[in-house]
């Protein structure tokens, strides 16, 4: 039987919302494109937004199409035979011809430039940090399914998946690893390392949250021991012990937990600006 992934609901509805909100935007530049098109005359002057889309040599863009503003020109001394583009370096706005023709419709085109531009900006936000995340996952395994030429929707359902199945992952290891710390270490070593688990008791898709503690026994105490949390417990742990081979197996495994603890507080910390992010843009939305 196929073992149970850990719900992340607020991580899942984030990104399925997220990624809805950027195919929104796509959809939204895509007609602003043409309306922009549609409402000027082609003359000199005339302002041409072109969408780009990255190639499969970086299939972890999610931000297709990018925007490319070129701005119609003469070429030669014959301005009716033939026109030329340029790319409008700095605000497209700026760039919005008042003469001749073309000042009867620069105050539609203006607001179709605007419109574009906000959109973009806020879709932006969102496109780094999934960005980001994919980057995340791909630096620890192979992921062919990020590389296919698919649209954002889909290609957020497979990084969401993705995510989820990682971040399993990760906590399946580090059970394994606490387990695994725990009997390496004698009942009555002097001092030891516990990798545990606690939840914070939010509602949060990140509990429960691996914390490491070292214990130390009180000397004359008849067996008490003092708990105290840290950062790392390598430190702590004793350079000369009976049997130092066991202790730097024990080091090692102590290693590669706090890599997967430092992987885990990645996407923590990314999912979490993420919904910042996103909640930020909804309490404008509903204070309207
Ligand atoms: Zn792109
Ligand atoms: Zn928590």
């Amino acid at each position: 039987m196929a073992e149970r992934l850990i719900p992340r609901p607020n991580t899942e509805a984030l990104l399925d919302e997220i990624t809805e909100l950027i195919d929104d935007i796509n959809t939204f530049v895509v007609r602003a494109q043409k309306d922009l098109s549609a409402v000027q005359p082609v003359r000199i002057g005339t302002i041409i937004l072109y969408l780009n889309y990255h190639s499969q040599r970086k299939p972890t863009c999610f931000g297709c199409p990018h925007l490319d503003w070129r701005k119609t020109n003469m070429i030669g001394d014959k301005p009716h035979q033939k026109l030329s583009m340029t790319v409008i370096k700095g605000n497209p706005v700026k760039a919005v011809n008042t003469k001749g023709e073309l000042a009867v419709v620069q105050h539609d085109v203006r607001e179709l430039i605007s419109n574009i531009l906000k959109q973009t900006k806020d879709k932006s936000e969102y496109t780094a940090e999934l960005g980001h995340l994919s980057r995340l996952i791909s630096a620890r395994k192979k992921t062919p399914e990020l590389k296919q030429r698919l649209n954002v929707r889909e290609r957020g359902r497979i990084l969401k998946e993705l995510i989820i199945e990682r971040m399993h992952e990760i906590d399946s290891m580090l059970d394994s690893y606490s387990a695994t710390i725990k009997r390496m270490q004698a009942n009555d070593a002097r001092i030891y390392a516990e990798l545990k688990f606690e939840s914070c008791g939010k509602s949060c898709d990140f509990c429960r949250h691996p914390k490491w503690y070292v214990q130390k026994k009180v000397p004359g105490s008849n067996g008490r021991y003092t708990r105290e949390e840290k950062e790392s417990p390598l430190p702590s742990l004793p350079r000369n012990t009976d049997d130092p081979e066991q202790m730097e197996d024990l080091r090692e495994v102590i290693g590669r937990a706090r890599d997967l603890i430092d992987e885990r507080k990645k996407f923590q910390s990314r999912i979490t600006l993420l919904s910042r992010k996103f909640s930020g843009r909804f309490q404008v939305v509903e204070n309207d």
